[in-house]
């Protein structure tokens, strides 16, 4: 990997990106890592430069990248937030700072899964960059994960199923979460994995091909004669994600039809739905098989046109329809869409609310929608909810925890204080079950006394029970103390 492959990437990304500083964090990074060799005995900077470069393929900003490079540097060296913050700018600096603390997590087992989490989230509240910066690291390590001792691997392998992968998808950088996934799935299920590549790779790979080629040139004539403008490309389901639906709907390999799918890419909305049109004329589709994810986008954003026809030899084939946009989109997520957001007014710094918002918006939806959603909640919320203050703080805390709960999280005061709550801008009991992804305003009486003793029946966290016990006990000595004086005062 040299660093004009990783220049080039970003100037296709962004004709104005600032290649000098891309340049300089890439002379930096070198100085500091210096003869240091990874485990794989490959010299440290390639990690550094690969990781960059993911992050150019997935269409991060200058910034990024140039943060992709230096996202070791901070702990491999002396310099501090500071020192590089005067080189290349506080923004580079924090990101670089925001990834080095992801990496110190004091926990093992079930609460360093826990802690991990906790942080990601927190990172991603600050600026969703860290978390980008972040999968590029960990795909880069994945990938060169057969240097590692086998119980290193299979440590990082399962961290990143179950906490990477769910959170790439949230954020819908499906191009990460895929190769991150496959990767783990070779180390964690080997055999399973083995098999699986065989039957695809070697057994059906040539006869697909054959077949979307087919496809390709009936469907392209077609097109063209009705004057569009268009590209055809085909994908292929990745394995783990066929090895899922293995397990979840107990299939074999070859009863599952939507191993591939063909796209259309076409200039605009419009066009998308005549080539739906065209695509039905050529061939009878599936009943209740047409989507209309353009119209009502899935939960995570997705927009799209699918429909599953019977195609040539009567063989079940799968469309989907978008312009380059929605393609963009689908391919790189939260990426794509700040480079396309950033589009019109670049000199504008980056701003974070936006991030949170979107992320609260996937995870409000989230909540009443999608089974796809339901799922990573599943996977990666498990007993603990993320919930927002109004300013995009985050606070994790236990599943059924209350707004009281909440307010005691912030701070003692709140709690004691509290009258009432705002859920998701709307009046609440003090007792609401909270919900992942929930914003909560606490509205405090600065006049009232101090908690409800009644509190104590509903709240779930230590933290609030003892600091309501506290208020109740002090309050009480306050009273005695009024009618009968201490001694020695
Ligand atoms: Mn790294």
């Amino acid at each position: 990997m040299t660093i004009d492959q990783i220049i080039n990437k970003a100037r296709e990304n962004d004709p104005e990106t600032d290649t000098g500083l891309i340049s300089r964090a890439y002379e930096f990074a070198r100085r500091v890592h210096g003869s240091q060799k990874r485990e794989t005995g490959e010299p440290f900077i390639e990690h550094s430069l690969h990781t960059a470069y993911i992050l150019a393929q997935i269409r991060a900003d200058g910034h990024t990248v140039a943060a992709g490079i230096l996202h070791d540097t901070l702990e491999d060296s002396d310099y501090s937030e500071d020192d590089l913050g005067k080189k290349f700018g506080a923004d580079i600096a924090a990101l670089v700072a925001g990834v080095t603390k992801l990496k110190k997590i004091k926990y093992t087992g079930e609460k360093r899964y826990v802690e991990s989490l906790r942080k990601m989230f927190l990172a991603m509240s600050r600026d969703i960059r860290v978390i980008l910066i972040k999968f590029a690291d960990r795909l880069h390590n994945l990938r060169t994960l057969d240097a590692l001792p086998e119980k290193k691997r299979l440590r990082i392998a399962k961290e990143t199923l179950e906490i990477y992968a769910p959170i790439a998808g949230l954020l819908g950088v499906w191009r990460l979460k895929w190769q991150m996934e496959d990767i783990c799935f070779k180390y964690l299920y080997p055999e399973e994995f083995k098999r699986l590549e065989y039957k695809y790779e070697v057994e059906r790979k040539v006869e697909l091909n054959q077949y979307t080629q087919k496809i390709k040139n009936i469907l392209g004539q077609k097109l063209k004669e009705e004057g569009l403008e268009f590209t055809i490309e085909h994908r292929f389901k990745h394995l783990y994600s066929i090895y899922k639906k293995m397990r979840t709907k107990d299939r074999k390999f070859d009863e599952i039809y939507d191993v591939f799918a063909l796209r259309v890419i076409v200039p605009t909305v419009f066009d998308c739905y005549k080539t739906l049109g065209i695509i039905h004329s050529l061939w009878k589709p599936r009943a209740n098989r047409i989507k209309d994810y353009i119209a009502v986008p899935k939960p995570n954003g997705y927009r799209s046109l699918h429909t599953t026809v019977f195609g040539p030899e009567n063989k079940i084939t799968e469309f989907q329809i978008r312009t380059k946009e929605m393609h963009e989109e689908a391919l790189f997520g939260i990426a794509a869409h700040w480079y396309y957001k950033h589009d019109d007014d670049r000199t504008k710094p980056f701003k974070q609310p936006r991030w949170i918002k979107e992320i609260l918006d996937i995870q409000r939806r989230t909540e009443n929608t999608s089974d796809f959603i339901n799922k990573i909640k599943f996977d990666v919320f498990r007993d603990r909810i993320f919930v927002f203050s109004p300013k995009g703080d985050v606070f994790d805390l236990p599943e059924g925890a209350t707004p009281i709960d909440f307010a005691y999280a912030i701070h003692t005061d709140i709690g004691n204080k509290a009258t009432g709550a705002l859920v998701n801008d709307k009046m609440a009991p003090l007792d609401r079950n909270l919900k992942n992804g929930d914003t909560i305003e606490i509205i405090v009486d600065k006049k009232r006394r101090g908690p409800n003793r009644d509190w104590l029946r509903f709240v779930k966290t230590s933290r609030a029970r003892d600091k309501i016990r506290t208020a109740l006990k002090d309050s009480k000595l306050n009273q005695i103390k009024r009618i009968i004086p201490l001694r020695g005062k």
